[in-house]
């Protein structure tokens, strides 16, 4: 696209315009050297000198971001619910986690080795679920200030002996402002001096209503260390992704969010994925925030080699210029030149920007890590 003059034309081909106007003339067209020529016209006059066109890559990021809303209905299917856990400090979020992971994950899994790539996914009623491991308020913060959503659901775990906590408040608004539904985990309920009732009547400031009161939150009362209502959690998670009737079309390719990104000493950059649309393949051209390449391998939540990776799985991939940030965006191109100049001028842009600014605190610093 673009345009250009005869005169300017001319210049491009080292030739004189009236070289260009008499080929214009013999083609039928009548020009003049301030003349705007049309895309075709450029062609034509190229092919007439024997001049080869390359097409400029022009890269707008508005065109970048309509790539990833075309989907037609058709084409759209079930996806697993992206869940991220969310609470208080010392409430049990990562004991939740890692409980879920190892009750669920190491199942049948040869050596029972699990990679942490950041995010890992579960089957409950033959339906997969995928946890964010990263920090809950992290998650939120940086990734929803960039635009990216990634979270379907929340599960916000406040523990019995405890009640509603500050950072409880928090991660509700957290949820509320990215508008995804809440399950509230009632943990720790082994404990001496568990109190659910206390919990749920405190929620109730915050418009999170229990069955028991006549509202539609669900309450699930359990215990990460000894496993008590973890199938039942399990069991609601699927329950509210399917009201929430969660789509992405695998045939297409892939976009999603960067979970969590580090310099491997041997690997070189290395970059844990959220696909959220769309199927990533190993040999994808993929612009990643200010960074691109080609994906040279894919490791998934289970450290298994994989050449595939539909929509809602995490994995891990190799193969980019340099390291991208937790929250950016990735964007599988057709054309690995197209991705190229992609990545090249946002990072253009990003030195640019940088020379410009003072150093900023990063929100995610501020934030206690899960
Ligand atoms: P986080 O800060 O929310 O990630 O909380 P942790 O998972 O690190 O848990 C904080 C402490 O609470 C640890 O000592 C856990 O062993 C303990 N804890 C977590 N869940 C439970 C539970 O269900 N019952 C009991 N008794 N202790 C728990
Ligand atoms: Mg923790």
């Amino acid at each position: 696209s673009g345009s250009l003059t005869v005169g300017e034309l001319a210049e491009k081909l080292n030739k004189d315009s009236s070289e260009i106007i008499k080929k214009l003339m013999s083609l039928g067209v009548m020009a003049t050297k301030n003349q705007d020529l049309d895309a075709d016209s450029i062609e034509l006059i190229c092919e007439e000198f024997n001049v080869e066109v390359e097409e400029e890559v022009i890269v707008d990021e508005t065109d970048i971001e309509n790539m990833t809303f075309d989907d037609a209905p058709e084409d759209l299917q079930e996806r697993p619910a992206v869940v991220t856990i969310m609470g208080h400090v010392d409430h049990g979020k990562t004991t939740l986690l890692d409980r879920i992971r190892d009750t669920k994950v190491t199942e049948g899994e040869a050596g029972g080795i699990t990679q942490h790539i950041g995010a890992y996914q579960v089957e409950e009623n033959d339906k997969k679920i995928t946890f964010l491991d990263t920090p809950g308020h992290a998650a939120f913060t940086s990734m929803r200030s960039r635009g990216a959503q990634v979270t379907d659901i929340a599960i916000l775990v406040v523990a019995a002996d405890d009640g509603v906590m500050p950072q409880t408040r928090e991660a509700i608004n957290h949820a509320k402002a990215a508008e995804v539904p809440i399950i509230v985990a009632v943990n720790k309920m082994d404990k001496e001096g568990a109190n659910p009732d206390r919990v749920m009547q405190e929620l109730m400031e915050y418009e999170l209503i229990s069955e028991e009161y006549g509202g539609e939150t669900i309450f699930v009362q359990m215990s990460a260390v000894n496993g008590e209502g973890i199938d039942e959690l399990l069991e609601m998670i699927v329950l509210v992704s399917e009201m929430e009737e969660l789509k992405a079309n695998p045939g297409r390719p892939a976009y999603g969010t960067v979970i969590e990104a580090e310099l491997d000493k041997g690997r070189g950059p290395v970059a844990t994925l959220l696909i959220q649309n769309g199927t990533l393949n190993v040999g994808d051209a993929i612009v990643v925030g200010n960074t691109h390449g080609r994906v040279r391998a894919m490791v998934n939540d289970l450290g298994r080699r994989v050449k595939t990776a539909g929509p809602s799985t995490p994995v891990e991939i190799t193969g980019l210029n340099n390291v991208p940030q937790a929250g950016d965006r990735f964007l599988v191109f057709e054309d690995e030149k197209k991705a190229r100049s992609v990545g090249e001028s946002r990072a253009q842009a990003q030195l640019e920007a940088e020379r410009s600014s003072t150093a900023k605190v990063s929100l995610d610093d501020l934030f206690e890590q899960i």
